[in-house]
């Protein structure tokens, strides 16, 4: 039972020599000299890397939220431009872009904007889909201040299809999740798109 579960929790870890080596394998197979001068120190480099860029797997929203209590704030909060920058897992090639967040708080319960970004960031940093990065966002956001609505538009630039060519280069994919309010209330729902959009 012990063993098991001692198991279970290095497998969350981080395995920087894992890495290394898969990626030592990745290098040869496609074909490259692992010894050329330019590749030598990459596996080395790319799990230094993946170290950083994984490093919201596992983790939880509840480590890094603290909530503002604001006095008599109920109107509309809009935080515009909140950039990212995440991994498709699918190709494993990044897709960036930026975050836009509407929340109606209840009973004057705040998020700070710094608070809101390393929500973005935590799941950001793992491999995802962007739909999913969208409702983790949104229901985290629930789950944290209970809002009375929140409203999550992510748009994001994905290299594995201007990469290669299956979209034009800048092209964007645009998600949303609605909740609450925003998906009862169409006039304030467009007042949020409104704002974000202006
Ligand atoms: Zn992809």
């Amino acid at each position: 039972m012990t063993k098991r579960k001692n198991q279970k929790n290095q497998k969350k870890q981080f395995d920087k020599a894992a890495v290394e080596k898969a990626v030592r394998i990745i290098i040869k197979a496609i074909g490259e000299d692992i010894n050329r001068e330019g590749l030598k120190e990459t596996p080395r480099r790319v799990a230094d890397m993946y170290e950083d860029i994984f490093s919201g797997i596992g983790r939880d929203v509840k480590d890094i939220v603290k909530v503002f209590e604001a006095e008599d704030h109920d109107e509309m909060v809009i935080l515009k431009d909140i950039p990212f920058y995440s991994v498709c897992e699918h190709h494993f090639l990044p897709f960036l872009g930026k975050a836009h967040i509407a929340y109606i708080p209840r009973k004057n319960k705040l998020l700070g904007l710094s608070k809101i970004a390393r929500i973005v960031e935590l799941y950001a940093k793992r491999p995802q889909l962007q739909e999913r990065l969208t409702s983790q966002i949104a229901d985290s956001m629930l789950k944290a201040i209970d809002p009375l609505g929140v409203l999550v538009i992510i748009e994001a630039e994905h290299l594995c299809m201007t990469m290669r060519g299956v979209k034009k280069p800048g092209s964007k994919m645009v998600t949303s999740a609605i909740r609450g309010v925003f998906r009862k209330n169409e006039s304030t729902r467009k007042e949020a798109l409104a704002l974000i959009s202006k």
